[in-house]
């Protein structure tokens, strides 16, 4: 096992009807921001309950965060901050809104030329504006970790950002605010919870037993719930193990002491800024080339994950690898989720090349657990997912 720090203060409030717990956890002379997006909290009683619980506090208010949160709207938002002066941020939302927030926690702190440079120049926030969040989409984990990811439509660019302040304070996670989620939300939900644990277990085995078991029992109960979920969202057993699962799957503990990967990520996020596809689905295109092409690396990981997720047990080391990797990929389609990109653009060609010139560009040479993950190997994989 590798060495490692680890460090979580969030407080996590979690279960059936936790959302009057807010004003508990926020400072009286606090002048807040309440951050929301595109008005789906109206509609589903959670605004009412955010606004019941701050009854008595001074709360000032901004919508429209977008999904995949964009920088000019956050740019009016951080407008809003300087003029109010606004002390805390409250983010209800899913991670849209909840990232749009730490940007705006690092942004209304940040004394530099321009809040962009916080993304371009990789700035980390040791100390960011204090703020908490109401989660009411599980996917990202972001209601419990220190990252965010930023679009900016003007340059097609998502980049990401992140540092050691900008853990939310707290977090309230009630599973039933599931009830309200459409489907193509839920289903990314679960593919993008999956695809972080796989980031953080798909590398050369270093002996972390532990980690690697917590990751497959994230695997496995994400597997179990998905159908569930689907099937009715008010099944309270199936909604708080999918929410708690997706917060675990990207709050730091698995990826503690493990090399981690990261560059099926790294790779959908320019898809979603080139083509505005939804960051799960980036990644179902992307995992399955990735670790094909990455094989050779990551095989002896994928024969565990298919003897002990899938129940493969028969046949090679290299067959059960190949296996798992179908298995996964057809668990995506199960849920809905097209696996190739041509199934979301005519406008494909190209994209490859695009992508690795992007991260020459950037000087991302060397992508991946090992950093070996060259832009020509990028342009590779993407063209594998074509
Ligand atoms: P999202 O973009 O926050 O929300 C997607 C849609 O779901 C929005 O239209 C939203 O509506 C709606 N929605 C949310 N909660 C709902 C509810 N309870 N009922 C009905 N509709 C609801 O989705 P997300 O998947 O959580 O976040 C994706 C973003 O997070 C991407 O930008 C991705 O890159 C980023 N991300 C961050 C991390 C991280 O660690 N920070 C990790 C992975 C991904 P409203 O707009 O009306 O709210
Ligand atoms: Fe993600």
């Amino acid at each position: 096992m590798n060495n490692f720090d680890f460090k979580n203060p969030t407080k996590i409030i979690f279960g059936k009807d936790t959302i009057k717990n807010i004003k508990e956890e926020i400072p009286a002379d606090a002048k807040v921001l309440l951050l929301y997006g595109g008005g789906s909290i109206k509609k589903n009683g959670i605004y009412e309950q955010v606004k019941t619980a701050l009854a008595d506090v001074d709360v000032t208010e901004f919508g429209g965060i977008p999904a995949n949160p964009e920088y000019a709207k956050l740019m009016d938002a951080l407008t809003v901050i300087k003029d109010e002066n606004i002390t805390y941020l409250l983010a209800v939302g899913g991670g849209s809104v909840i990232d749009g927030t730490k940007f705006l926690s690092a942004a209304a702190v940040y004394d530099g030329e321009t809040p962009w440079d916080i993304l371009t120049k990789n700035i980390r926030t040791e100390k960011g504006m204090p703020f908490g969040t109401v989660l009411t989409l599980p996917a990202t984990g972001s209601e419990m970790n220190s990252g965010a990811v930023i679009t900016r439509e003007e340059t097609k660019e998502k980049l990401a950002m992140g540092g050691p302040g900008l853990f939310p304070v707290f977090s309230i996670l009630d599973p039933q605010v599931i009830t309200s989620i459409p489907k193509r939300q839920l289903v990314n939900g679960l593919t993008d919870a999956f695809t972080h644990v796989l980031e953080q277990y798909m590398t050369y085995p270093v002996g972390a037993l532990l980690q690697d078991r917590f990751a497959e029992s994230i695997l496995q109960t994400l597997i179990e719930i998905a159908p569930k979920v689907l099937e009715d969202p008010t099944d309270y057993k199936a909604a708080s193990n999918f929410m708690w699962s997706c917060t675990m799957a990207l709050n730091g503990l698995i990826q503690k002491g493990v090399p981690t990967d990261w560059a099926v990520h790294a790779i959908g996020h320019e898809l979603t800024a080139l083509f505005g596809i939804d960051h799960a689905r980036t990644l179902a295109v992307i995992a399955p080339s990735h670790y094909k092409f990455n094989f050779e690396d990551k095989k002896e990981k994928l024969a565990q994950y298919a003897e002990r997720i899938w129940g493969i047990t028969e046949g090679s080391t290299d067959d059960k690898a190949y296996e798992a990797i179908t298995k996964t990929e057809a668990f995506f389609n199960n849920l809905g989720i097209d696996t190739k990109l041509s199934d979301y653009t005519k406008e494909y060609e190209g994209t490859a090349e695009k992508i690795a010139q992007r991260f020459t560009d950037r000087g991302w040479t060397g992508l991946g657990e090992h950093q070996t993950l060259s832009p020509e190997r990028v342009e590779k994989i993407v063209k594998m997912a074509y």
